[in-house]
């Protein structure tokens, strides 16, 4: 059913005005207490779904896990094991907002299991993360990832964002030069987006010059995938880098539609029976603990994936990897061959050059991956 574990922690010290994830500050006594929902809501979720082989790999993911205490993690790591098990060589990521963490915090995460470890810096320029709303600053960046490595962490991925409001393209290259020269084992790559409901779309409307265009946008990606290869990260999914051995498990994970629990507010889970079948949590806190109070599990809706959605995830996830999609797996996987059910679209977007295949195993060009959502529209049901 499932071999993956996410954990979504809801709560930030500020929001940042690009953001659209459900998190929000916490209220008082919440953050002290929240971690005794989850290990609830795992408790009633082993008795419902249980993994088809211990786990490979558990996200801390947010908001802000890094606001947790390094003993609520061991705690959560604990029950998991307990609820579900894990594999010896399982992995453990924790996101760390570098404005929440020194060395002693860091080594007491490692210390409770955390074996990965995922900054978010975003941007080296202090003028752009005041933009941002980010409640770090660069010399704190710095710091964390220092501190990282001091406390043995030998795993650390940062996240970076480019098409920031009025960032250009050669303090695009500053921040890539300074990511590289820390050596993480891993970098995200992600172009800002302005999404609605937002602060930043306020300030930012549509076609706002302080954006860069898609030209722009497109520039600072490219310079991504030129630059970090060069350094010794293979490109690996459309948003991710990674040095020899460091692609990020639980991720990859999610591209080839491997199942996976969620918990905590407003956590997505999809588990693998049939064709396979998501669900999602509440989004607040109030109703969150208020079904696990009632015995209940705390999930607002479920889609049962029928065959034609199975195969078009199984298309749009898994031409996000640079592995590409092999028509033999297809086969394998939904007993159709992948001609049948998607050829006039292949040969559309491969005679456009926005895909490839080679020997049995269909990849996005260049051009394809400047324009991925076009193509992951074609193969919607
Ligand atoms: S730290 Fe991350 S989750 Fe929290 S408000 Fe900022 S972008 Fe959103």
């Amino acid at each position: 059913m499932f071999s993956r574990l996410y954990i979504h922690i809801p709560f930030c010290l500020e929001k940042c005005g690009y953001c659209a994830f459900v998190s929000c500050k916490p209220l008082k006594g919440e953050l002290e207490n929240y971690h005794t929902l989850l290990l609830k809501e795992m408790q009633l979720a082993s008795g419902n779904y249980q993994p088809a082989e211990p786990l490979d790999s558990i996200y801390f993911g947010g908001g802000t896990p890094s606001l947790l205490l390094p003993e609520q993690v061991a705690q959560i790591i604990a029950v998991a094991s307990k609820q579900f098990s894990l594999s010896p060589a399982v992995e453990i990521t924790l996101e760390a907002n570098p404005g929440t963490v020194d060395e002693g915090r860091l080594r007491a995460f490692r210390t409770a299991g955390v074996n990965r470890l995922s900054l978010g810096i975003q941007t080296f320029d202090g003028n752009l993360l005041r933009c941002l709303g980010r409640v770090h600053d660069a010399a704190q960046a710095r710091q964390a990832f220092r501190d990282a490595r001091r406390a043995g962490f030998d795993n650390i991925g940062l996240d970076l964002i480019h098409g920031l409001p009025g960032q250009s393209l050669s303090q695009w290259h500053s921040d890539l030069r300074e990511a590289i020269r820390l050596a993480p084992e891993h970098i995200s790559v992600y172009g800002l987006t302005v999404e609605e409901g937002t602060p930043f779309s306020l300030r930012y409307p549509e076609e706002s010059p302080d954006i860069p265009d898609d030209d722009q946008s497109a520039e600072m990606f490219e310079a991504a995938d030129s630059v970090l290869p060069t350094a010794g990260y293979e490109h690996y999914e459309i948003a991710n880098y990674a040095r020899n051995g460091h692609r990020s498990r639980h991720n990859s994970g999610y591209w080839r539609r491997d199942g996976y629990l969620g918990v905590g507010v407003a956590a997505h889970s999809f588990l693998r029976k049939g064709y396979g079948f998501r669900f999602s949590n509440y989004e607040t806190v109030e109703e969150y603990r208020a079904a696990l109070a009632g015995g209940c599990l705390p999930h607002q809706d479920q889609n049962d994936l029928s065959l034609e959605d199975a195969m078009a995830e199984f298309m749009f996830l898994g031409l996000r990897l640079f592995d590409g999609i092999s028509s033999d797996e297809f086969e394998r996987e939904f007993d159709l061959p992948l001609r049948s059910v998607y050829g006039s679209v292949i040969d559309e977007l491969t005679r456009i050059a926005l895909l490839q295949c080679d020997q049995g195993v269909l990849r996005l060009t260049r051009r394809g991956l400047l324009l991925s959502n076009q193509v992951f529209a074609r193969f919607l049901p």
